[in-house]
């Protein structure tokens, strides 16, 4: 019998619990510093998030217990794509000509086509259990955006979606999808919001941000009593839900009879995928006796982890989101215009930028027209066509698998494919016919935003 090509899990094997970090980074020497409070610089409690949250998410934010219970409604609509398929990239290991042994965790086979629904299921969920009627968001390229514009038709809340301008404009499928779900798509900035209309007053031609998106939406849910907010990654919570995929994965390899992984790789953009896909592996480095090397890979246009700082920062532009301590390029970083629109943020999860500052994780950045190259040769050997986010990473194993030609080592790769890029043909036009630009962030943009950073004592 020939090797087994992926690994496909039964539903009966899907994990019944989210695995939350916050319990093991003790271990590690870790302590999260606190979200603060906007105004007054002081740690926020549980009350000042709850005009946005309900308190499920809430308390899930804050929780230190390990293994959080996933509710059997959720688990029900996680049946409708999960467990996702493991493969052993046999066909690009030959194309390659590597001794790496490469595996990939596939997440696009989702209704939305990327790992963002694992969390938008339970957020519409927990919502609707505290009687929530509606729920605001924000998205960038879309995917959050679809995501969360079906979870909330599977629990019949209404959603409203603020999309960037220019993704709006440029990404009419995407806001067809979230409109065929039954979500209200609204091109940000709008006139709906005071933060909308701040921004329009300025720059009345502004093509919108993430950041101004947010602040958008966070304003929509504070001042309306039956509207909570949902953000797609950065948060405790986002990254607890999306702990299945690393779950999922070890069993998996496991299963197939793969070596302990020497390297872990994914894109980073908020960070919910890659701390999805690699915390249950970091806890098996912090007290299981292991020693995967784990690696972050993000865009040289937005370099949060590689090239911002480790301070508090905003979440949004208009200076609204409580502060988190995070790698960030500035609240009012505005990123270059590359295809990866998932990765366009400017901080980065609070979990892994402790990780990073404490030397547990790895960051690697890279420039647009190398991920493209690399998503050209894992599709012509593998078939399925990835989101330029997931791209980086590819282009990250493909690094290490051809450090492997060199040195003759048959290392273990396992990387996270987070998304198909079917909504994505525009980018692979652009790149087939050679016209994709690479960006590199100036420093003096760089530290302008920089400057601006909020005073903490
Ligand atoms: C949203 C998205 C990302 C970036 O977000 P993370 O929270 O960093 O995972 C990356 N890839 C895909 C396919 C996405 O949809």
């Amino acid at each position: 019998m020939s090797a087994l090509t992926k690994v496909v899990l039964s539903e009966r094997d899907m994990p019944t619990h989210w695995y939350n970090i916050s319990a093991d980074l003790p271990a590690a020497g870790i302590t999260l510093p606190p979200p603060l409070h906007p105004g007054t610089g002081q740690p926020i409690g549980p009350a000042d998030l709850a005009p946005l949250f309900p308190m499920a998410l809430i308390e899930q934010e804050v929780s230190t217990e390990r293994y959080i219970e996933i509710p059997d409604e959720v688990q029900d609509i996680y049946k409708l794509w999960r467990p996702t398929p493991l493969y052993r990239a046999y066909h690009w290991e030959k194309a390659l000509g590597t001794p790496a042994k490469i595996y990939y965790k596939y997440e696009g086979t989702s209704p939305a086509g990327s790992h963002k629904p694992n969390t938008a299921v339970p957020q519409a969920y927990y919502n609707k259990e505290a009687g929530v009627k509606r729920l605001t968001t924000e998205t960038g390229a879309g995917q959050w955006g679809s995501a969360l514009s079906f979870a909330c038709q599977m629990f019949g809340i209404e959603c409203k979606v603020y999309m960037v301008k220019v993704s709006y404009e440029q990404k009419p499928y995407r806001k067809l999808m979230m409109q065929t779900w039954g979500a209200t798509v609204v091109p940000s900035p709008s006139n709906q919001t005071h933060a909308g209309r701040t921004i329009l007053a300025a720059t009345p031609d502004s093509t919108g941000s993430l950041g101004i998106a947010i602040s958008e939406a966070v304003e929509e849910a504070a001042t309306r009593d039956d509207t909570k907010y949902a953000l797609g990654s950065v948060l405790n919570h986002v990254l607890l839900h999306q702990t299945v995929i690393g779950q999922e994965s070890i069993k998996q390899l496991e299963m197939i009879g793969a070596d302990w992984p020497d390297v872990i790789v994914a894109c980073a953009g908020g960070g919910s995928n890659f701390g999805g896909f690699a915390f249950p592996f970091i806890r098996e480095n912090i007290v299981g006796g292991r020693h995967a090397r784990i690696v972050a890979v993000e865009p040289a246009a937005a370099p949060s982890l590689t090239r911002g700082v480790y301070a508090y920062d905003f979440g949004d532009t208009a200076q609204t989101t409580p502060l988190l301590k995070m790698h960030t390029l500035g609240h009012d970083f505005v990123p270059a215009p590359i295809h990866a629109g998932g990765l366009r943020y400017h901080g980065m999860s609070a979990q892994i930028s402790a990780l990073k500052e404490a030397g547990l994780i790895e960051a690697v950045n890279v420039q647009q027209r190398a991920i493209f190259d690399a998503a050209l040769s894992f599709t012509r050997a593998e078939g399925i066509l990835p989101a330029p986010e997931p791209s980086h990473a590819i282009w990250q194993t493909m690094q290490e698998a051809l450090k492997c030609k060199e040195s003759g080592e048959s290392k273990t790769i396992v990387f996270n494919l987070c998304g198909h890029g079917h909504f994505d043909l525009g980018a692979y036009e652009a790149y087939l016919n050679n016209k994709l630009e690479d960006f590199d962030y100036p420093t003096e943009a760089l530290q302008k935003s920089l400057d601006h950073l909020p005073k903490v004592a």
